[in-house]
C-alpha cells in the first residue's frame, strides 16, 4: 500500500466489503429458519392470451417478509439460498404450496413453478416432484416448471436426464428469461423445452430500441419454426401488447394483466368458464 489516497481508497473498500459479507452472512442466517417461521409467501401472476385476454395459468414467485427487514427482494435473497443450498428446502416448500393451491383450482389451469439448477441437478429431484403431485392430486399436465439456460450449463447431462424424467411425467418446461444470460440456441434442441419465455429486458426496450424488436421478432420466428409457443415476460403496456399481437405472439404476462399478487385477488379468475383480463382502453378500441 503506497500513497495516502490509494490507501484511504483501499480501505474504504475493504471496509464496504466487510459489510457486504456481514449482510450476507446474516440473511443467510436468518434464511435457515424462515420456513419454520412462517415467513415465507406465495404471489401469483396471471398468463393470458393476447388475443382475447383469457388466462391460462398464473406463475408462483416466492416473497419473504423478514421479521426486522420487511421484504425482501428475490434477486437479493434467491442467489443466496442457491449458494447455502437452503434453496432445497425452500424450493421443495414452493413447489409443495403451489401444487397445493393448483390442485384447489376449479378450472385446469397450469402453474409455473421456478426451479433453480441446484434443485434441477438434485439427487431425486424428479421422483420428488412425482410425490408432490402424488399428494397434491395436481394433474402432471397442469405443471410448468421454469427453468433457465444457465441452470442447464452447469450439469448438462443431469439436467437433461432429470428433465426427461419430468417430461416423461407430463410436466412441461419453459425456458425462462430465454436470450439473456448463457444463451445458445442449441440448448432448444438439446434440451426438452414445451415453451419460449422472452426476457423482460427485450419487451421493455422494443419501443426505444430497435435491436430488442428485432430480437424478439427473431424469437417469435424461432418459436414458430421449432413449434414452440412463446410467452412475454414483463408486458406493461397496450403498446407493448399490440406489437406482440402484431408480431404473432400469443401469451404473455407482466402488470398489463396483474401484479403479482396472493391468491385470494384472483379468485373469479380460477372458476368462471370464459374470463378476460383487464387490458387496456386502447387497445379494446383498435380490435
Ligand atoms: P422470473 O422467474 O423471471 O420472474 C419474473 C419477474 O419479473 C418477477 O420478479 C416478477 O415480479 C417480475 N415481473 C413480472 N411482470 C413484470 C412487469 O410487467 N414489469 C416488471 N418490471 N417486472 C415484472 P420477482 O418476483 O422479483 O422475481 C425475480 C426472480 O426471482 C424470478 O425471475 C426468479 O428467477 C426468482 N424467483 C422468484 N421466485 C422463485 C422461486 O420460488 N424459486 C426460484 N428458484 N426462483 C424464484
Ligand atoms: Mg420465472
Ligand atoms: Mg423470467
Ligand atoms: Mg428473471
Amino acid at each position: 500500500r503506497a500513497k495516502t489516497e490509494g490507501k484511504g481508497t483501499y480501505r474504504f473498500f475493504e471496509a464496504d466489503m466487510g459489510a457486504q459479507i456481514r449482510e450476507r452472512r446474516s440473511l443467510e442466517h436468518d434464511l435457515r429458519s424462515a420456513i419454520a417461521n412462517g415467513e415465507f409467501n406465495l404471489v401469483y401472476q396471471p398468463q393470458a392470451q393476447v388475443d382475447t385476454g383469457a388466462v391460462n395459468g398464473f406463475e408462483v414467485l416466492l416473497r419473504w417478509i423478514h421479521p426486522a427487514r420487511g421484504s425482501v427482494p428475490p434477486a437479493l435473497f434467491i442467489p443466496i439460498a442457491e449458494e447455502s443450498g437452503l434453496i432445497l428446502k425452500i424450493g421443495e416448500w414452493v413447489m409443495r404450496e403451489a401444487c397445493r393451491e393448483a390442485a384447489t383450482w376449479m378450472r385446469p389451469l397450469t402453474v409455473g413453478v421456478n426451479v433453480s439448477a441446484v434443485q434441477l441437478t438434485s439427487d431425486g429431484f424428479a421422483d420428488l416432484v412425482r410425490r408432490i403431485l402424488d399428494e397434491t392430486g395436481l394433474p402432471p399436465q397442469r405443471l410448468e416448471i421454469e427453468i433457465t439456460e444457465t441452470a442447464l450449463i452447469r450439469d448438462p447431462n443431469r439436467a437433461l436426464q432429470t428433465l426427461q424424467k419430468l417430461k416423461s411425467l407430463g410436466i412441461s418446461i419453459a425456458m425462462d428469461d430465454f436470450g439473456t444470460g448463457y444463451s445458445s440456441l442449441s440448448n432448444l434442441r438439446a434440451f426438452p423445452c414445451d415453451k419460449i419465455k422472452i426476457d423482460r429486458s427485450f419487451i421493455q426496450a422494443v419501443h426505444t430500441n430497435p435491436q430488442a424488436a428485432t430480437i424478439v421478432r427473431a424469437v417469435l420466428g424461432l418459436g414458430r419454426g421449432l413449434g414452440l409457443p412463446v410467452i412475454a415476460e414483463g408486458v406493461e403496456t397496450s403498446e407493448e401488447l399490440s406489437f406482440l399481437d402484431m408480431e404473432g405472439c400469443t401469451e404473455a404476462q407482466g402488470y398489463l394483466f396483474g401484479r403479482p399478487a396472493p391468491i385470494e385477488e384472483f379468485v373469479p379468475l380460477l372458476s368462471e368458464n370464459v374470463v378476460v383480463l383487464p387490458t387496456s382502453p386502447a387497445r379494446t378500441m383498435a380490435k
